[in-house]
């Protein structure tokens, strides 16, 4: 009799258990280890509970990776499954909401677990909860897998699913990227990616849960990186908010930044000399305005204050008509390019997701099986390539899981 194993009972574990079990010969087990007690412990937390399960334009420009070239290979591979008619087929309904984002209908996290789980039994997975992963072992053509309590598993196939370094809280503290690691993999160096930012204290004083919309965007010295448009939130350690979560992506070594920084852009639809306008004639309806008072309805006071010291305007007590036209110009400047430095990620527990990982290039585009490893497949977050806020985690993660676990099957059959 074959075995395929499945090594963590998560986003990309779950679909690839009830992937293999769908394509493969009937004398094959599917066996699936989780060490928490239940599984998809991490997918129940997706999309604040809602589950953002995929996206509808998942392009390589929404991925973090040091190799782009074949992070699109990867990801055509999967747009050929077609995630939302698989997702349909196994019973689930799905609703379209903004940038392409696709929830369960029910907008229930926990619909997109049980349904798997359904599954899962149905096609007769043998699923071992609190059964922690401890070694895996190749003789020949067969794996071993050992748990904590000392069993042994044997398997012909073996799917590595065990997550990334981020979120240590729902169980992926880090088993499935040493896996690689041990396997012989070459590695791309990990960060923590979807991640606040600590940034320097002096310059958020004051301004923890505070909100704002703006442009927010990533420079390194002069040069432009990239920009977010969004809700950025206020800290009492940094900035947050997706549009700040997606620019810590950036922060990975494969980018190479020597001195980052972030600008706030508080008036992205106007220039900088319209702004300049608009705050002069403000200026001029209410020339006996204290700086607060002025602030006030144009941006959050506390908000405007900061900006206002960042220009070195002097006391918050001035009057506005004292303003001379280069300092008009100089608050604009200030609202629109509003710099925050010191830049650092806020670590695991607070990433979404993990940059780096296995190189690409050691993975078959079309199974996720390892090109020098036969059998032995990792999908999900273990490999380089993270994605944006938006669906596209769990589009790799369910993606790869489903090619990984189809191939295993057919190939055992074939065999
Ligand atoms: C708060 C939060 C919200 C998110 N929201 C979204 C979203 O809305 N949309 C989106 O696309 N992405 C989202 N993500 C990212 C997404 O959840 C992950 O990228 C995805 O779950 C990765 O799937 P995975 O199967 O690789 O890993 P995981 O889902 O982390 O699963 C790995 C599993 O392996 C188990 N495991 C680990 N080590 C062992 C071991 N030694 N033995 C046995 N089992 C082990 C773990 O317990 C875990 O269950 C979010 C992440 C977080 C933290």
């Amino acid at each position: 009799m074959n075995h395929i194993l499945i090594l963590g009972g998560g986003a990309s574990g779950m679909v690839a258990a009830i992937s293999a079990a769908e394509h493969a010969a009937k004398d094959t087990a599917v066996i699936l280890l989780e060490q928490n007690s239940k599984l998809g412990k991490k997918l129940l937390a997706t999309g604040n509970g809602r589950c953002n399960l995929d996206n509808t334009t998942c392009t390589v420009d929404r991925y973090f990776t040091s190799d782009p070239q074949t992070a699109s290979m990867l990801l055509s591979h999967i747009e050929q499954i077609n995630l939302q008619s698989w997702f349909t087929e196994h019973g689930l309904l799905c609703r379209e909401a903004e940038d392409g984002r696709l929830y369960p209908y029910s907008n229930q996290a926990a619909d997109v677990v049980n349904l798997l789980i359904y599954w899962l039994e149905q096609l007769h997975v043998q699923v071992h909860t609190d059964c922690r992963v401890t070694e895996i072992a190749q003789a020949d053509d067969t794996f071993t897998v050992v748990t904590a309590d000392g069993s042994k598993f044997n398997g012909n196939a073996i799917i590595c699913a065990m997550g990334g370094n981020a979120g240590p809280q729902f169980g992926s503290e880090g088993f499935g990227i040493k896996t690689a690691f041990r396997s012989g993999c070459q590695m791309e160096p990990l960060y923590p990616c979807l991640v606040p930012l600590k940034c320097n204290k002096e310059q958020i004083q004051n301004l923890s849960g505070i909100r704002v919309k703006a442009a927010a965007s990533l420079y390194d010295e002069a040069q432009l990186i990239h920009t977010e448009v969004g809700e950025i939130q206020f800290t009492d350690y940094g900035i947050s908010g997706i549009a700040i979560m997606q620019l810590s992506g950036w922060l990975g070594t494969q980018y190479g930044l020597q001195h980052p920084t972030i600008r706030l852009n508080l008036f992205p639809q106007y220039t900088e000399d319209a702004l300049t306008t608009l705050l002069v004639d403000r200026a001029q309806r209410m020339p006996n305005a204290s700086i607060i008072d002025y602030m006030t309805g144009l941006v959050h006071p506390q908000i405007g204050l900061a900006v206002w010291h960042t220009c070195n305007l002097g006391n918050e007590t001035r009057i506005v008509s004292s303003l001379q036209t280069k300092e008009w110009n100089l608050l604009a400047q200030g609202l629109q390019q509003w710099v925050f430095s010191d830049l650092q990620d806020t670590g695991w527990k607070n990433a979404q997701t993990t940059g780096g990982g296995i190189a690409l290039h050691q993975i078959e585009p079309h199974s996720f099986q390892l090109k020098e490893k036969h059998g032995m497949y990792f999908v999900g977050e273990t490999v380089d390539c993270a994605g944006y806020c938006g669906g596209y985690n769990l589009h790799l993660a369910f993606g790869s899981g489903i090619l990984a676990g189809k191939h295993a099957a057919e190939k055992l059959k074939n065999e």
